[in-house]
This record gives C-alpha cells, structure tokens and sequence, in this order.
C-alpha cells in the first residue's frame, strides 16, 4: 500500500465516556488499539485528530453543547488509545480534521516530503467527523481507506448510512482493521 497514514478522529474522553457518551462505540477501542500498535510497527503515521472547543465554536453553542472544550480531561485521547512519542496531535474546532487545521500540511510533509496519499480514517462518528473529515480529504486528492469496525455512530443507522455514504460519494475503501494491518506487510 502507498504512502498511508492513520487518522484517528475524536476518541476522546467526552466522546467515549463524557457528555457525549456512545455506548455502541466503545466496541472501535479494542480493535483501534490494535490499528495504531500496528501502524506504529510498520511505521505508518498515526495522527490523531481531536476536538480541542473553544467555549465559543458553534458547535458548543448551537448544536452539541458543552464537549472537548481545550484543555480539559474531556479533550483528552482515552487512556486505552494514549498517544505515543512518535504520534501526531492536531487539534480541530469542528467536524472536519482539514477544516482550519494543520493535518494538510503535515501529511504532505511525512515520507520524507513524498506525503502521504491515503489517509486511514478511524474513530467517531461514521456520519459526521469521519464523514467531513473524508470530503476534506478527498477534496485534496487523497485516496481514502475507512476502517469499517474501527469507526462508530449513535445509531446503526446512521453509521451504516454513513458508510454507504463514504463508498458512494468519496469512492472510499471499506475495509477491516484486520485487511488493513495486514496490508502494512
Ligand atoms: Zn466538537
């Protein structure tokens, strides 16, 4: 596989176990922890992309109130998927790990300047981070892997919409955690 990096969206306190709890997704924590210690091996970029508010984003005021305000245990990755030395941190303010971030410009620069030219979306939710997220990404021309057990929804409906949709729409490859690591070789 070519150039690839993981991409792990919004695993957060907040999300997992805070405001924002999501009973159905704490099944992505076993199989994520896998991904990123094999990413991690195979030396594929892991980058997590996480919600860093300010008590001002719209999305604190107007839609999902008060979550991942910057600074605090609630922002924080989940002890389980902890980031390690040779991680990436990129904070967001809202759905899309591109939007006014610097995930852009550090994926170009990883491989040695060569950049990377799929990213590997993972974490929450199927049909909003991960799915802004991948529009941002194609937008820019990267190819787009989802890991369709390693990501998660409020629903079953809307994390199977939400998949169908990344298929359809952004020509991303569904595949498991397992087809993935085994393709790092
Ligand atoms: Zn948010």
């Amino acid at each position: 596989m070519d150039n690839e990096a993981v991409i792990v969206l919004d695993m957060l306190n907040d999300f997992v176990t805070g405001g924002l709890k999501c009973e159905r997704c704490m099944h992505v924590i076993p199989s994520l922890k896998k991904l990123v210690v094999a990413a991690r091996k195979h030396k594929v970029p892991v980058i997590y992309s996480n919600d860093a508010h300010l008590p001002v984003d719209e999305e604190v005021v107007e839609r999902w109130g008060k979550h991942a305000i910057k600074g605090t245990k609630g922002a924080e990755v989940i002890p389980e998927l902890k980031p390690q030395k040779t991680d990436y941190i990129v904070e967001k303010r809202t759905y899309s790990g591109f939007h006014e971030t610097g995930l852009d410009m550090l994926l170009r620069s990883l491989y040695h300047g060569e950049g990377v030219r799929a990213v590997i979306l993972t974490g929450l939710h199927t049909n909003i981070c991960v799915r802004h997220t991948a529009a941002d990404a194609f937008f820019r021309g990267y190819k787009i892997i989802v890991a369709k057990d390693g990501v998660e929804a409020f629903t079953k409906e809307d994390h199977e919409q939400g998949l169908e949709y990344l298929r359809n729409i952004y020509s991303a490859k569904i595949l498991t955690v397992d087809q993935i690591i085994r393709s790092f070789g």
